[in-house]
Order: structure tokens, then C-alpha cells, then sequence
């Protein structure tokens, strides 16, 4: 291991690759139990990392894994708000 630029290695909870470049999307786990998107990737909490193939954000969305590595239930208007909000990322990827 020698790299110039140091990053933190990151992987898919679907498909368990690491990294990619476009960088994986990080879904958080607030403080108080919310499970959010965070497109920013820098709030508090415990993140669960997706990467932006179609068949990994299908299985976010079902939230199966995620709940497990975030080891929380997530509520079903947080379940809904994580849908809507990944499927916005699966509608600009059509168009670009
Ligand atoms: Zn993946």
C-alpha cells in the first residue's frame, strides 16, 4: 500500500465493491435512529455505503442489508423518503 492520497476505503453494501469512481453513496444512521441519505456525507451517525449500480440501490431501497449493517429498524416514512430520494439519483443517471 502506497499511495499518494489517502481515502478512506469504502464498500458496497450490495455488491461489496470498494470505492468506485463515482464514489459510493452513504446512508446515514442519525443519532436518533433516522435512516437518511446523505448526499453530502458528513452527518453524524453510522453510514452504510451503496454504490450507484441500478441493482445496488434496488437493494437500498428494499433495505434488507441496510438495516442490517446499520443495525437499525428503519420506519416506514424514513423507508419512504430513502425510496423517493434514491430514485431521483436512478432518474438523473437515465438522462445523463
Ligand atoms: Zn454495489
Amino acid at each position: 500500500m502506497n499511495t499518494t492520497k489517502k481515502q478512506p476505503q469504502r464498500t458496497c453494501v450490495a455488491c461489496r465493491s470498494v470505492g468506485g469512481k463515482r464514489g459510493l453513496l452513504r446512508v446515514v444512521r442519525t443519532p436518533e435512529g433516522r435512516v437518511l441519505l446523505d448526499p453530502s456525507g458528513r452527518l453524524p451517525g453510522r453510514g452504510a455505503y451503496f454504490c450507484r449500480e441500478n441493482a445496488c440501490l434496488a437493494a437500498a431501497v428494499k433495505g434488507v442489508q441496510l438495516e442490517h449493517i446499520l443495525k437499525v429498524k428503519m420506519i416506514s416514512e424514513d423507508r419512504e423518503t430513502l425510496k423517493t430520494a434514491l430514485g431521483e439519483i436512478l432518474k438523473e443517471q437515465a438522462v445523463v
